[in-house]
């Protein structure tokens, strides 16, 4: 008997966020309450009733794929961001996106379920999914048993801390506008977002350096002082820049 056994699943929904871009996405989700997605649900399971019940949970699991990482390779063993990048552990005791079968779990706030069309979607509140991820099961939270209370948490066992985050009088300004145009309150999710500290590791500790995220499409521009994270200023990302990222 072999117990090499391939399985192929099919995307039921594909998730549409803020994210679209891996850098700048928090490490779990819940970290980043500002952050929504919409999860579609896809033909043949774009109907309302396999839904049917669902509202009645205030959070989901969201089982989905890496897909920006299906090209990698795994390793047995990866340093997590938690412990600063210098220590190793296994790749199973960890929540890496480098793992042999790239599945990612996430549990989120459920908010709306509608129609658009024949369109079925699912509004996510707190979601750490990349824009286009193909979600491949959904499953309610249940509490009595999903949330333990005693439990340990091994390297991670409470938040990260949180950094100070400032903003320039242009980043400010363009906040405002931009929440005019779109109804998007950029402000706060910039503000959550880098409060997370998205650096790699290494990069910790290094001030003065210019960085950017993207969120739709808004390059975010922002540099780390010693004792805070000013955001600098916002700028849109042509569409040309876009299909190559
Ligand atoms: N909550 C999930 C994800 C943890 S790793 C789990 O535990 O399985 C979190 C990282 O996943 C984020 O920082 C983001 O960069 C990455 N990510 C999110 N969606 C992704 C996708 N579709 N493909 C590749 N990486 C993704």
């Amino acid at each position: 008997m072999s117990f090499h056994s391939s399985y192929s699943f099919q995307t039921i929904g594909i998730i549409h966020s803020c994210y679209t871009q891996k850098f700048g996405i928090p490490r779990q989700p819940g970290l980043v309450k500002e952050a929504t997605a919409t999860l579609e649900l896809l033909p043949p399971f774009n109907r309302l009733d396999t839904l049917e019940g669902l509202d009645e949970f205030s959070h989901i699991w969201i089982h989905f794929i890496f897909h920006k990482c299906l090209t990698d390779s795994w390793k047995a063993k990866v340093r997590p961001p938690r412990l600063g990048g210098k220590s190793k552990v296994g790749v199973f005791s960890t929540r890496a996106t480098h793992r042999p079968n790239p599945l990612g779990l996430s549990v989120v706030k459920l908010g709306k379920i509608f129609q658009e069309g024949k369109k079925v979607l699912i509004e996510l509140h707190g979601s750490d999914l990349l824009d286009g991820t193909p979600v491949v099961d959904i499953k309610p939270y249940l509490t009595y048993s999903d949330s333990i209370l005693d439990a340990k948490s091994g390297f991670a066992p409470s938040p990260p801390n949180k950094k100070i985050v400032l903003f320039s009088t242009t980043a400010e300004e363009q906040c405002q506008e931009y929440n005019k145009q779109t109804r998007r309150n950029i402000r706060e999710l910039i503000a959550e977002i880098l409060s997370q500290d998205p650096r790699p590791s290494y990069l910790h500790g290094k001030t003065g350096k210019l960085h950017a995220f993207q969120l739709w499409d808004i390059d975010i521009k922002w540099q780390a002082n010693t004792t805070h994270f000013e955001v600098l200023y916002l700028e849109p990302i042509q569409s040309a820049n876009k299909e190559a990222r």
